[in-house]
């Protein structure tokens, strides 16, 4: 027998459409508040949504005698063209929300409009009128939601532990929060307060305040026309996507083109993890694939390339101006040395003939540039004599536009040699540096002509141990030391099993190492030029990297060598005056003495006019 579905049953049918998890209600519930105009949200909820949603907003609230009326499927006060309904679209379907949701719990609406004096309340169970009454309540919208999917078991079976849901829920709320910083955001989980933002409008402090990780606490602003936001420098990673939002003309959106962009963007500069990205992207909604489902978040563009060029490029903007170093202080009266944070290194095959570079070195570019010391003393002699490698070594550390061509033509393994880029803009001479005082065990403040210069010694200590590894990487010297105690390495099955080319490349360096049997390996010898911890550090890091394939390019043993850099130094050393004078020492003959290898300053900079200024005298 056929039978016509009861609106009943038809509701609970789409609703399970619309409203998948506890979470989408908050989603819908949020969207009609912003919609509504308001200026202040309040999310609460228990056991992950599954038994308690509240969210009261100050909006615009609901007449009293349309209350009904919103909902009933398709109700909705927001389309009035076919136009309309075709760009709205991609920002999910219309009218359905507040009618599914009803259907699938037991709601309750408490609204008001500034003109009336009293508000209404209305209680449903599933999608059935219980209850109406008028009650005294502020301007604005209350919709409060119990026992979700209560008159659908299958649904409910479905829906994950009360910490899935509400963490679902909360990252959700996050997001929002970020978006709408104009609104004040409160969420309250089990009767606990977990998030609230001013609603102020500053994007920067509400991310901060919503994620107090330092990753987040000094971003980069991205401003070109299409992306906007904010990027972490490419120093500060997390180990997962969680720092990554991504907005597509004011909708949350997961994107493997807007990730793919974000690589482009910092190229190798990343070494380890994910950059932290809170990205805007406004887009033509004809170029964006309306046929998605709402509640899926995965968007597609029609024109993909030009999207990942878009973002490539705004990342690399904001990447190489001085903004890309963060200021010592917020109201960023201090500046940092660094004019070019370019690229910490690019991997030059090493080939018998070198290109001239002729161009000019242009400080007003934004990238490093390199010069052969081939070049370098070509332009200075009328009558070039072919440069040995001698005079390659003998080359002052103070000719900081060189980088050293040394020509390896029998190395068996490492075909690639690892470039160091030295820096544009010169702030001052080493040797016009006093150092005048030291401290928390961590900063060297040092003076220059009219500049006071801050050091960060664990910034100068990577910087040096960076370089030092790269130049004995980089040549042909590969002594050994034996150590007391062999290091043992674990590999994956994989990696044990896999090709090993990387063990030819760490003998190469002068490890000796051994398999040990059952996916380990032993090592009782390393490279001369490192300390037992560097080693170690150093090959670690060089297995983990092996996780997929085990052959390592150059562009990776870079970034190998730099996270080994950061483990090697060690916070909190306290520094002997000789070893302060030894550290300036060995920093000054650093190729880049003002940035650490990953980008970030060695050296802040205060000057005479901003202190005086500081103390009101200017
Ligand atoms: P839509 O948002 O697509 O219009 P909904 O079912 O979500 O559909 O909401 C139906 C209507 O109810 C809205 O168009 C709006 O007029 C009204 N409404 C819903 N929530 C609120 C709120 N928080 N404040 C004021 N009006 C609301
Ligand atoms: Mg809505």
């Amino acid at each position: 027998m056929i039978k016509v579905l009861d609106k009943f049953i038809a509701d609970k049918i789409a609703a399970g459409e619309v409203i998948e998890r506890p979470v989408s209600i908050i989603k819908e519930l949020v969207e009609n508040s912003v919609d509504a105009g308001a200026t202040s949200i309040i999310v609460e909820i228990r056991n992950g949504g599954k038994t308690y949603i509240r969210v009261t907003d100050n909006g615009c609230g609901i007449p009293s005698d349309e209350v009904e009326t919103a909902f009933l499927r398709h109700a909705t006060g927001k389309i009035s063209t076919l136009d309309d309904l075709n760009s709205i679209n991609t920002l999910g379907f219309r009218g359905e929300a507040l009618a599914s949701i009803a259907a699938v719990s037991r709601l309750s609406i408490v609204t008001r409009t500034a003109d009336s004096s009293a508000g209404i309340k209305l209680s449903m169970h599933g999608g059935q009128i219980v209850n109406r009454d008028t009650v005294g309540c502020n301007i604005g919208t209350t919709l409060i939601i119990e026992d979700v999917f209560y008159n659908i078991p299958a649904r409910r079976k479905f829906m994950g532990s009360d910490a899935r849901e509400a963490s679902a829920i909360i990252e959700l709320v996050q997001k929002l929060a970020i978006y709408y910083s104009n609104i004040r955001f409160m969420m309250i989980n089990n009767g606990q307060t977990i998030l609230s933002t001013e609603g102020d409008g500053d994007y920067r402090k509400t991310i901060m305040s919503i994620y107090p990780g330092r990753e987040f606490s000094n971003l980069i602003e991205l401003d070109s026309e299409k992306v906007k936001g904010y990027i972490s420098d490419p120093g500060t990673t997390k180990n997962n996507r969680k720092g990554q939002l991504f907005f597509v003309n004011g909708r949350i959106v997961e994107s493997k083109v807007i990730e793919k962009g974000l690589a482009q963007g910092y190229g190798d500069r990343i070494f380890s993890g994910y950059p932290v990205a809170i990205l805007f992207i406004e887009a033509e909604p004809q170029n964006l694939d309306v046929n998605i489902h709402p509640g899926k978040k995965e968007i597609k563009f029609l024109y993909e390339d030009e999207i990942v060029f878009q973002i490539a490029a705004a990342v690399r903007d904001a990447m190489y101006t001085p903004a890309s170093i963060p200021a010592a202080t917020p109201k960023k009266t201090f500046s940092t040395v660094t004019s070019a944070p370019a690229k910490a290194t690019t991997v030059q095959k090493t080939e018998p003939e070198h290109k001239p570079v002729n161009k000019p070195l242009n400080n007003t570019e934004h990238k490093p540039e390199q010069i052969g010391i081939r070049e370098f003393l070509k332009s200075k002699s009328p009558d070039p004599e072919p440069v040995t490698k001698q005079e390659v070594k003998a080359a002052p550390a103070k000719a900081e536009t060189l980088h050293e061509d040394i020509t390896e033509t029998d190395k068996p393994y490492v075909r690639e040699e690892i470039q160091l880029n030295s820096y544009i803009h010169k702030p001052f001479d080493f040797q016009e540096l006093r150092t005048v005082g030291y401290v928390f065990s961590s900063y060297i403040i040092t003076q220059a002509r009219d500049n006071l210069y801050v050091l960060d010694q664990h910034a100068a200590h990577e910087r040096i141990f960076y370089e030092k590894l790269v130049t004995k990487y980089n040549s042909r010297d590969r002594k050994s030391q034996p150590i007391l105690t062999p290091i043992m390495l674990e590999t994956s099955q994989d990696v044990y099993n896999g090709d090993r080319e990387w063990i030819d490349q760490l003998r190469y360096m002068g490890y000796s190492i051994e398999d040990f049997g059952a996916g380990s390996f032993i090592i009782r010898e390393i490279p001369e030029y490192m300390s037992l911890s560097e080693a170690d550090s150093f090959v670690r890091a060089f297995a983990e990297g092996l996780d997929n394939e085990n052959h390592l390019n150059t562009i990776v043993v870079d970034k190998l060598i730099m996270r080994s850099c950061k483990s090697a130094v060690k916070a909190n050393d306290h520094l002997s005056i000789a070893e302060i004078d030894q550290l300036l020492k060995q920093l000054a003959e650093c190729k880049n003495p003002f940035s650490c290898p990953h980008g970030r300053p060695t050296f802040i900079k205060v000057s005479r006019y901003e202190i005086e200024r500081a103390f009101k005298r200017k």
